[in-house]
């Protein structure tokens, strides 16, 4: 064989395997692009798009389904985020758990589960996550996609080098596609800034008093097992600590620096006037420190390194053998917000709001989170 021949073979040979890598990627890449199903509780009053509050983000990326709950009486206004950073599943898996369970009598409570849609599209590059973990119903499995704490910059690209965001903050310019930094938010501007203007514009219509953003964080990071609360709702982060704590929930209350802008609760207090928390708890997948990320990591939460970590002092939250899994950490969200509801009722009893069926966060802990989801309807 000549030596050009010999040469045109392994090029072609690798140009062959090349497009196979590329094309499976590809298709891997996309199939991000499919929603998980959520199947509502009968007793959904309306499913709307984001885009209803603000048109601008018809057909775009960052249009994201609003579950509304609305009960017979009049009462409280809620809102509930899940997704605002797709890599915490607890906080998306609590929105969807509430959502499949719920009968609101009294006052009206809104969910938004998947609150960065786009980011909710693809995962962290370098980071090794897997795109999916999976949670055992009685009638199979269902699946949900780990997604980044970023929108996804095919939606949103480029970044600029600095980022001056909607409430007048500098910060690093990777910062303009965080959810968590683009409130209130812009009419004309990045993607990320029309969807908290979008939420925001929901937040008036809809005349809520009180929001709820569900995160979660890394167990070496300091606001962990925290109510984050906007000055205006320190009342009502003290009074459900205390409910927490009878319970058996230890939570730790941080006081939302005023000078950190941009941020959901900050701005929802600051530019709407609504009592406003964000709630964290550990997740050990987001973590530095972790092994070998999988799904199984996500949903059992162990993690030798980090239990190691705890022997040696390191971490903000106790972690043993056992972990720290995801029904745990869904347990305390649903606490946390059962808390914050009847400590509004106490504060002030006009914004009374009254739901029935929520997941027990007991029996969560107990019979896992499987238990409380529609088994697996194939379509
Ligand atoms: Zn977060």
């Amino acid at each position: 064989m000549s030596k050009l021949k010999g040469n045109f073979i392994s090029g072609l040979f690798l140009f062959l395997l090349t497009t196979v890598v590329c094309l499976l990627s590809a298709f891997q890449f996309i199939s991000m692009h499919k929603k998980e199903a959520i199947y509502p509780s009968k007793w959904l009053s309306t499913k709307k798009m984001l885009s209803s509050y603000f048109p601008e983000l018809k057909d775009t990326p960052g249009d994201t389904e609003v579950f509304l709950y609305q009960g017979q009486e009049e009462g409280g206004n809620i809102l509930i985020l899940g997704g605002t950073h797709p890599n915490e599943p607890a906080g998306f898996v609590t929105a969807v758990l509430l959502i499949e369970n719920i009968r609101v009598t009294r006052g009206k409570l809104i969910i938004i589960p998947r609150a960065n849609n786009s980011g909710f599209t693809h995962n962290d590059p370098q980071e090794g996550n897997p795109q999916r973990f999976f949670l055992e119903t009685s009638g199979g499995r269902r699946e949900f996609r780990y997604g980044s704490r970023l929108t996804n910059p095919v939606h949103q690209w480029p970044d600029p080098a600095l980022y001056i965001n909607p409430a007048g903050q500098k910060i690093s310019g990777i910062e303009t596609r965080n959810l968590n930094r683009c409130f209130p938010g812009k009419n004309k501007g990045y993607l990320t800034e029309k969807i908290a203007f979008g939420i925001m514009e929901l937040i008036k219509k809809e005349k809520i008093d009180l929001g709820i953003d569900l995160h979660e964080a890394a167990p070496e990071y300091p606001v962990i097992n925290a109510i984050v609360f906007h000055d205006n709702s320190a009342e009502l982060a003290a009074l459900s600590q205390m409910e927490l704590q009878l319970e058996g929930f230890e939570f730790r209350l941080e006081a939302s620096p005023p000078n950190l802008r941009g941020l959901s609760h900050r701005e929802w207090g600051d530019e709407a006037h609504i009592q406003a928390v964000l709630l964290e708890t550990a997740n050990a997948s987001h973590g530095r420190l972790k092994g070998k990320p999988s799904p199984s990591l996500i949903v059992d939460g162990k993690d030798k390194n980090y239990t190691k970590a705890a022997r040696l002092g390191l971490l903000f939250v106790p972690y043993g053998e056992e972990g720290i899994p995801l029904k745990q950490r869904v347990a305390r969200h649903l606490a946390s917000i059962s808390a914050l509801l009847a400590s509004l009722n106490e504060l002030d009893p006009k914004k009374r709001i009254e739901i029935d069926n929520v997941p027990s966060p007991l029996q969560v802990q107990e019979n896992g989170i499987g238990f409380f989801l529609t088994p697996l309807k194939r379509s």
